[in-house]
């Protein structure tokens, strides 16, 4: 029998990146890693408080075939997209965006007086929902479940359980997990994990371990992988721990990925390249226009 408790097995500190029309941010994850993190496929890190490094954004680009959820921790996001949706996503807001058959979007963030940081999550579609309506949700901070365990942790719950908690983001395919954990100094935190998924941790701030083979602390940003297991237990170190920790059924599937589209097929890619010149990339606009 495995251990019930799932063990690190790869770490990754994140690699600086230039994205967008020159955004400075960290890459934890993304193309190169396929199909270690299935069904995730990036996770991108921004945080900075100078504007030059984020200010260009990401103008107006095209999504098919996955999920993008942003999640901004401090200063503002301001969105627009082909489903007529428009706003600002604020502290503590998360935008899950399904992109489906097609979506294009912009994604600038603001001037700010402090720090601008969050995250940015890709999330695989099976092969059977990739062209399928695409779909918005904006949550606001006060929208998500904050609970405080025994041991002290906070835990903000972004989509899955924690206990009897749902967090309000349902409904997605890979049945995923994502939660924001603070673990006060010398604190610990356990949470079980479904067998057979996949599941990370990204060290937000402060360091600590997770149970393990692999004890070494974990913090600075890093990024790790856990083994297959039953749970995940972690112990925050003398600063604390708070870290997002992501779990999600994997697809199995194969990844064709160009950019800003991850299909199964070349075949895909192509027509998706084609259709984008031939301005009929996407196919649900709002108004919806009756077929
Ligand atoms: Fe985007």
């Amino acid at each position: 029998m495995s251990d019930p408790i799932r063990s690190i097995v790869r770490r990754f500190p994140g690699v600086p990146t230039l994205e967008g029309a020159g955004v400075r941010l960290r890459r934890s994850f993304s193309n190169r890693e396929v199909p270690l993190f299935d069904p995730f496929l990036l996770l991108d890190r921004f945080g900075s408080s100078n504007p030059e490094d984020y200010l260009a954004g990401f103008p107006w680009h095209p999504h098919r075939g996955i999920e993008t959820v942003t999640y901004v921790l401090d200063g503002r996001v301001a969105h627009g997209d082909t489903l007529g949706n428009a706003g600002e996503i604020g502290p503590g807001d998360v935008q899950w965006m399904n992109s489906g058959s097609g979506i294009i979007h912009q994604e600038m963030p603001q001037r700010t007086e402090g720090t601008m940081s969050g995250f940015q999550l890709w999330v695989n579609l099976p092969a059977a929902a990739k062209m399928s309506v695409p779909a918005y949700r904006g949550l606001t901070a006060a929208e998500f479940p904050e609970v405080t365990t025994d041991s002290g942790a906070r835990v903000k719950v972004v989509a899955g359980r924690f206990g009897s908690i749902e967090g309000p983001v349902r409904g997605i395919p890979v049945d995923p997990t994502y939660l924001d954990v603070s673990v006060p100094a010398g604190g610990s935190f356990e949470r079980e994990t479904p067998p057979g998924h996949t599941v990370f941790a990204h060290s937000i701030e402060g360091a600590g371990s997770f149970a393990g083979t692999d004890p070494r602390p974990v913090g600075g940003g890093e990024t790790v992988l856990f083994g297959d297991g039953n749970a995940v237990r972690a112990t925050a170190g003398d600063s604390g721990l708070r870290f997002l920790l992501v779990s999600g059924r994997p697809l199995h599937e194969p990844v064709a990925w160009y950019g800003p589209i991850v299909m199964n097929t070349q075949e895909q890619l192509t027509e998706a390249v084609r259709e984008l010149r031939a301005g009929d990339f996407v196919k649900h606009r709002r108004p919806l226009v009756e077929e």
